[in-house]
């Protein structure tokens, strides 16, 4: 059984296991939740995100997929980097901002861990409307291998899209 919980507030600041980053796919930081997690992570994850650079993902992380470095000066273990999918009104691009969720999921249950924080994944620079993307992290969370799944959002509009019952 796992406990779905709601905060409005500062994913940098949860203490669980894995907290997840809104990446991009270069992995070199941005703007957004992303900034946020290297300003108070340190440059510790910053390095790690350029060996895997240097490594497996040379052509950066793909849309959809998920990828783990450890936290730095975060409370939290680790922190896995998901890039969202930039939002279309041409094309559906849901199934990958499911994947977002379901890869995250599985990159913390490989490395252990019981509890995660998500941000709300591709509303903010890339312009995702902030109803549908929360019916579809919800979808995407169902049955998950952990124990706690937090979502952290930062904004009142943001978290009562995600909080409605
Ligand atoms: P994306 O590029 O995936 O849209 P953003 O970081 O621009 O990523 O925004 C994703 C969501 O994260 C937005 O709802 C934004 O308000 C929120 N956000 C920004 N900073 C933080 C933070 N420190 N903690 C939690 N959520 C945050």
């Amino acid at each position: 059984m796992t406990t779905i919980e709601y905060v409005l507030g500062d994913i940098t600041e949860q203490e669980v296991d894995v907290i997840v980053n809104a990446a991009n796919s270069s992995l070199l930081g941005g703007g957004g939740v992303d900034g946020a997690i290297h300003r108070k992570g340190g440059p510790e994850i910053l390095a790690e995100c350029r060996e895997l650079r240097a490594g497996h993902y040379g052509g950066g992380l793909k849309t959809g997929q998920a990828v783990a470095t450890t936290a730095g000066r975060l409370r939290a273990r680790w922190v896995v980097h998901t890039v969202g999918p930039v939002y279309s009104p041409t094309e559906d691009r849901s199934a990958l901002l499911a994947a977002c969720h379901r890869n995250s999921l599985r990159v913390a249950a490989d490395l252990g861990a019981h509890t995660i924080a998500f941000p709300a994944i591709s509303t903010g620079i890339y312009r995702w409307p902030v109803e549908h993307a929360a019916e579809i992290a919800h979808e995407a969370t169902k049955d998950a291998p952990l124990d706690l799944i937090r979502f952290v959002l930062f904004d009142q509009t943001v978290y009562d899209a995600y909080a409605r019952p």
